[in-house]
């Protein structure tokens, strides 16, 4: 059997996954799984570049983001769940391409500046500037081939090209150029009909949010507010509820549009409708979750485990570029 190519993907640990991270990422990851070595990073450094005063924060965001990729299907027998900050190589590496940046490249990142707007920053750490050069090393440490990505991150991979490249040229050395694998996953709005759906936003649903929760929330989600009466001809194009039935309702959402702009359905019962098929969606994901969270040395065991591995490797390819930059002695 062929080899597989490997995959590196993950996520920042500044708290629990929602809906967004889901239809975005992990719907395509539960698939990818399959066909593919499946690296996902709990990237506990990264979320230090914008979240170091709360460290609480990030440690117990390692856990729930592990459950929540293992209770959207992960199996932990294929795919393997590294905590960043345990892999020397990461570290390593980080320092050793930093060499191999200028700064005015990482200044000009169009990705990086956006965020530092998103975040106010006048003045960035250096931490916060250099992220890209530590997201190098993540995505080289274990070779990956493909890194699945939205078109806001292809920057970052092309930064990734530029290293990688330099390093070889410069030293001999083999290391994997990465492609990037865009993803066709929509991105989901906000309840509150924002373009983004955001932790720090307070218009989202969590995977692990119960059914009484995510009833409670679509009930409130944000509706064309031309609508009075549920006999009033609605607009569903700018309301965030109808944006949610063309993903989670695909069978049901012309015919809902058509009712909506006839009046023939209220808000009410179109939300309800939503809340039962977001629901259905979840409740497996709750019921794995609910195992793990009664099992978490368990977790902490996949982590470890995963991490132990990813150490083997990542030390295996510091070897190799220590050596071709004659770090020897
Ligand atoms: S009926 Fe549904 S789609 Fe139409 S405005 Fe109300 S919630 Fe939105």
């Amino acid at each position: 059997m062929a080899e597989q190519k490997r995959i590196l993907t993950g996520d920042r640990t500044t708290g629990k996954l929602h809906l967004g991270h889901y239809v975005g990422s992990l719907q395509n990851r539960v698939r990818l799984q399959h066909d593919y070595d499946t690296f996902i990073l709990m990237a506990d450094i990264q979320a230090l570049t914008t979240h170091f005063e709360n460290p609480a924060l990030i440690n117990g965001s390692i856990y729930d983001v592990a459950m929540d990729n293992l209770s959207v299907g992960l199996d932990p027998e294929k795919v393997t769940i590294v905590q960043q900050s345990q892999i020397k190589a990461i570290a390593e590496l980080t320092v050793f391409y930093s060499m191999l940046v200028s700064v005015n490249t990482l200044r000009h990142n169009p990705t990086i500046k956006t965020e530092a707007a998103n975040y106010g920053y006048n003045d960035m750490t250096y931490g916060f500037l250099g992220y890209p050069v530590s997201q190098t090393a993540d995505i080289t440490f274990c070779n990956a081939d493909l890194v699945p990505v939205g078109e806001d991150q292809l920057p970052h991979i092309e930064l990734t090209h530029k290293i990688v490249r330099r390093l070889n040229d410069l030293y001999g050395t083999n290391i994997t150029e990465p492609k990037a694998m865009l993803s066709s996953c929509s991105r989901l709005i906000g309840l509150d009909g924002n373009s983004k759906m955001g932790k720090s936003l307070g218009n989202a649903i969590y995977l692990s949010d119960t059914a009484e929760t995510v009833n409670e929330k679509v009930r409130l989600a944000v509706t064309d507010p031309s609508r009075i009466r549920a006999k009033d001809p609605g607009h569903p194009d700018i309301c965030a509820v109808s944006t949610y039935h063309k993903v989670f309702n695909t069978e049901e959402y012309e015919d809902i549009c058509e009712r909506c702009k006839a009046g023939g359905i209220g808000c009410v019962a179109c939300k309800r409708r939503l809340a039962e098929k977001l629901n259905e969606l979840l409740d497996p994901f709750r019921e794995r979750r609910a195992y793990y969270e009664a099992h978490k040395d368990l977790v902490k065991d996949i982590i470890n485990t995963g991490s132990e591995k990813a150490n083997r490797i990542g030390d295996e390819t510091v070897a190799k570029v220590k050596e071709a930059m004659s770090l020897k002695i």
